[in-house]
């Protein structure tokens, strides 16, 4: 079976907290039967002012590294993954890291990456973060970008995003956005979390949304385990996602986990328990990551 992971700050702590102990290794994902581990490139939590390109760029010479000198092996596109062999696809959080630039854009596209959260926790040139609590959409600077991402095929991705950036995209970007690390807000009531109506546009549009792992989003009482991540699946193939939804599971960006899936290594409960639930084996196919894999296909990339 093929298992995509759409979001990990593996190089952030890598690089950043070189005193913590990552959770993806290259042993966790071939222990969890990980085909694609996306890893992202964070602007850090500091905004504009503190240069996000040169965070971005120390994470990307560390992916390198783990490349060149620990036997990791770069996925250019999800098309790539294949079943028994560890492949990490690079990704963006936090557009402030393109600094306001198109060429940036093309830049970041060389070194592989194929998605961009276009904004983290703080507004920056593309436009205003859930947190904010900010009802203006996408800059005009942002649409530049946006542009340019939809040329090349990179996806749009709405995680972290505010409400009127997300309903901007629906109505104008020409590709289906995504939401690599959300939950259900219905089912927790956090910022980060997707409502009904935007979960019913991303199933509409072809969009695709990745479960975050975090448990204060997936339970008001911060607490989780493979069961709760299985009820949020549940919550949007009831809605009709079941051909958009898959894992973005956070790890190495969340300080609490939930307890029977603490690394990558333990993905495969939550596909036990998806199983106990009555899914098919072609649905438990689909969400572990052929349905994120035909994303892509519906972006272009086949
Ligand atoms: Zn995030």
């Amino acid at each position: 079976m093929i298992i995509c992971d759409t979001h990990c700050d593996v190089l952030y702590t890598r690089v950043f907290h070189p005193e913590e102990t990552p959770v993806v290794t290259l042993e966790n994902m071939k222990k969890g039967g990980i085909s694609l581990q996306t890893c992202t490139l964070f602007s850090g939590s500091g905004g504009i002012e503190k240069h996000p390109y040169e965070a971005g760029m120390k994470e990307y010479h560390e992916f390198e590294r783990l490349v060149a000198e620990y036997g990791w092996v770069q996925a250019w596109s999800p098309a790539e993954a294949v079943e028994g062999e560890p492949k990490a696809m690079l990704s963006m959080e936090g557009g402030e890291i393109l600094e306001g630039s198109t060429a940036r854009v093309d830049e970041f596209f060389e070194y592989g990456v194929r998605m961009i959260a276009l904004t983290w926790n703080r507004e920056n040139e593309i436009g205003h973060p859930a947190k904010s609590g900010s009802e203006e959409g996408i800059k005009p600077a942002g649409w530049d970008i946006l542009r340019r991402m939809a040329e090349l095929h990179i996806a749009a991705d709405t995680s972290h995003l505010n409400e009127a950036g997300f309903w901007d995209l629906i109505r104008r970007h020409p590709q289906p956005p995504m939401a690599s690390h959300s939950c259900v807000r219905t089912l927790c009531d956090h910022f980060r979390n997707l409502r009904d109506d935007q979960i019913r546009a991303m199933i509409e549009n072809g969009g695709w949304i990745g479960i975050n792992f975090y448990p204060c989003f997936l339970s008001n009482d911060g607490k989780a385990d493979a069961k709760r991540i299985c009820d949020h699946i549940d919550y949007i193939c009831q809605m009709g996602g079941e051909k958009h939804v898959g894992f973005g599971s956070d790890f190495d960006g969340i300080e609490v986990t939930p307890v029977d899936v603490k690394t990558p290594a333990e993905v495969p409960n939550i596909l036990a328990e998806l199983r106990r639930r009555g899914y098919s084996e072609t649905a438990l196919q689909d969400i572990a990551g052929l349905n994120f894999i035909r994303y892509y296909q519906r972006l272009g990339w086949n």
